[in-house]
């Protein structure tokens, strides 16, 4: 990739060398034509042809002038390298007439004009080797002109002196030549050394900038996000202290409480998008892309919004569609939710319309989501998608959003491998749109509506919990106590092995990533499941919790097929994620029972490789977890709804 550059400014600098030494080279000649005229004039032989050769040689270094002024006025008529074709060619015309002209001396009654003629000629070579060393073809196409003639006839004479000349004038050629092969290395050495200096100097600036803006971006980000966390943290603060007021009747309290409900959640929701998008940055967020109806999606993302909008008197129109698209619905809802929550928000009057449109795409099309709201005026279009950067909301109140959701749709698009497009002017609504793959009707395996309801109760399950942390475990007991399930708690994996051997066979393994002595979860639950498989209890949930981001463990996690909650993990979730679970190996319990046992092998392989290869769920129609399962199960575990708590 860098070599065409270093070959163009080889090139350049060559342009520049070439003929910035043509004024002189022009004066030496007019001089060295005024010599051999001088040593010529007593005895001119074969006149005609002397001077028809003499004024070519006056012809040629005139046009040689030439040549130089139309580089200097108009440097830019040819490419470097056009211009130094035509210097070779300048040099051909303008070295042949000398060169040859040393015939006349051979054909002269003078026998000291063939020396004469020679040491001019050597002269002249000295020139070339100092001005137009740096090119081979320059180089090439003058010398052999100036000295083989002079060599060849030289060598003719058969006398003894003239053999030496011509041997010292043929080592003289070999020698300058292998001079000026070591000449343009060198020459080619500091260009490059030039280039590559340039080149860092040009990356270092890029690089500086980038890393000014990405320090400023970082700066703006915690400013608003500390001053976005502050604020609810305060209240309850302020809240909290409150509560200890001994004068406060109990009404009071309560209210006191439900404030302090009311600020936790909204931490809880702008801390769950601010990690969604430090998800979504890191690389963690995996997508899983499945044949399924769009109008499903369509139905599903409406029906949380039309209470909304009709509560503003706004009509929320989903356009009927009966395509089928190959793409991520989990982060494709997200997409959905921000972008509705958003045209409710900023629309007063009209309608919400949300649709697809093939927009002459052959293979699947656009989703969009249209509203006659406020509008964004055209400045805005790019900064409305940097973090926390909202249009009218200067004094930042919570209660008018954050400025994340459109942040969090462009990147979610982008990883789904689209681009987010936007349509907007004041007063006259907006359209954000982006891009959708066509599925496979017979690819679809379930309803997006499936749900995790009629999943196996959680009461009188065993859960093993592995924390190196008492108060997580302390809460993780309490939770899962209150939803009737007899909990067993580990400090690590020793503890863990420990309890099996007490015969604990839990349902359940909830486990943390970080363990204490440098061991991770993933790690314990692969001793606890090795463990419980040798004494034949198979099938058992396990489940990972983390706070982790780096995606390289993440991934080996997904390899191993252990789904991922990530922290703060709500009780809510926990209890979907844990009921989807047992939902789903209750089904593959079934599902082993049933098959023929030729087929169970292969059932078993089947699951392994679901859990493995997670991305490819649609294509393991029997390990294929329904959407809302999947919703909760895959480890990116990022908000279903931009405002979900
Ligand atoms: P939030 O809506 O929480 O402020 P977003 O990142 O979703 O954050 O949006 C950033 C800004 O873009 C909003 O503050 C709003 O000014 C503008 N915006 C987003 N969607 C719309 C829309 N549909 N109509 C008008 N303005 C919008």
């Amino acid at each position: 990739m860098r070599a065409d550059p270093i070959q163009h400014a080889i090139d350049e600098d060559l342009v520049r060398v070439l003929y910035a030494q043509d004024p002189i080279a022009f004066f030496s000649h007019w001089f060295s034509i005024a010599v051999l005229l001088a040593i010529y004039w007593p005895a001119i032989p074969s006149p005609p042809l002397f001077i028809a050769c003499f004024g070519f040689y006056a012809a040629a270094n005139c046009a040689g002038l030439a040549l130089w002024i139309c580089n200097r006025r108009y440097p830019h008529l040819l490419s470097p390298r056009g211009w130094i074709n035509l210097h070779a060619l300048r040099g051909v015309l303008l070295y042949s007439a000398p060169g040859l002209a040393i015939w006349f001396a051979f054909q002269s009654p003078q026998s000291d004009l063939p020396l004469l003629h020679t040491v001019m000629l050597v002269t002249l070579a000295a020139g070339v080797f100092m001005s137009n060393g740096f090119d081979l073809l320059n180089f090439a196409t003058a010398i052999p002109f100036l000295l083989f003639p002079s060599i060849v006839l030289h060598f003719g004479v058969h006398t003894f002196d003239r053999t030496i000349l011509a041997i010292v004038l043929a080592f003289f050629f070999c020698a300058i030549n292998v001079y000026a092969l070591s000449y343009r290395k060198l020459f080619q050495q500091v260009v490059q050394a030039r280039v590559d200096q340039q080149y860092l100097a040009e990356s270092l600036a890029v690089q500086k900038h980038v890393a000014e803006e990405a320090s400023l971006a970082k700066t703006r980000f915690f400013a608003a996000a500390s001053h976005d966390l502050r604020q609810p943290l305060h209240a309850i603060g302020l809240l909290a202290a409150s509560l200890n007021e001994p004068a406060a009747t109990p009404a009071q309290h309560a209210k006191t409480a439900e404030h302090i409900v009311y600020n936790v959640e909204a931490l809880n929701q702008l801390f769950n998008q601010v990690l969604d998008l430090a998800r979504l940055e890191s690389g963690v967020t995996q997508v899983i892309r499945l044949d399924f109806r769009l109008s499903e999606l369509f139905e599903r993302v409406g029906s949380q919004y039309r209470p909304q909008a009709a509560a503003k008197g706004l009509a929320l129109r989903i356009a009927p569609t009966s395509i089928v698209v190959h793409d991520d619905p989990v982060l494709l809802e997200r997409v959905l939710s921000n972008l509705l929550s958003n045209a409710v928000r900023y629309t007063e009057e009209g309608a919400i319309w949300l649709g697809f449109r093939r927009a002459g795409r052959s293979t699947g099309g656009y989703i969009e989501v249209r509203d006659s709201g406020i509008g964004i005026p055209p400045e805005e279009h790019e900064r409305i998608f940097e973090e926390f950067y909202q249009v009218a909301n200067p004094q930042r109140d919570a209660r008018q959003g954050h400025g994340l959701g459109l942040p969090t749709v462009k990147r979610l698009v982008g990883l789904l491998g689209g681009e987010l497009q936007l349509r907007s002017a004041p007063g006259r609504g907006s359209v954000f749109r982006f891009p959708v793959q066509a599925g496979e009707a017979s690819g679809v395996v379930a309803s997006l509506n499936e749900t995790v309801a009629g999943a196996p109760a959680a009461q009188g399950r065993r859960v093993l919990c592995i924390d190196d942390e008492p108060s997580i475990l302390e809460g993780l007991s309490s939770l899962l106590g209150r939803w009737g399930c007899t909990v067993r708690g580990a400090r690590d994996e020793t503890a863990a092995l420990a309890a099996l051997d007490d015969g604990f066979l839990p349902d359940a393994v909830l486990c943390d990533y970080q363990l204490a002595n440098h061991r991770t979860g993933a790690q314990a639950l692969t001793a606890v499941r090795n463990k419980l498989a040798r004494s034949g209890h198979e099938g058992v949930v396990t489940l990972l919790i983390t706070g982790d981001m780096a995606s390289a463990e993440l991934a080996a996690l997904a390899l191993q097929g252990i789904p991922v909650l990530h922290k703060p993990v709500t009780a809510a979730r926990l209890r979907r994620t844990l009921d989807m679970l047992w939902q789903q190996a209750e089904r593959d319990k079934t599902r082993v029972a049933s098959a023929p046992e030729s087929s169970v092998a292969q059932m078993a392989d089947a699951a392994g490789a679901a859990g493995r290869m997670e991305k490819d769920v649609s294509r393991d129609v029997a390990g294929a977890p329904p959407f809302a399962a999947q919703r909760e199960a895959r480890h990116g575990q990022e908000s279903a709804s931009p405002r979900e708590a």
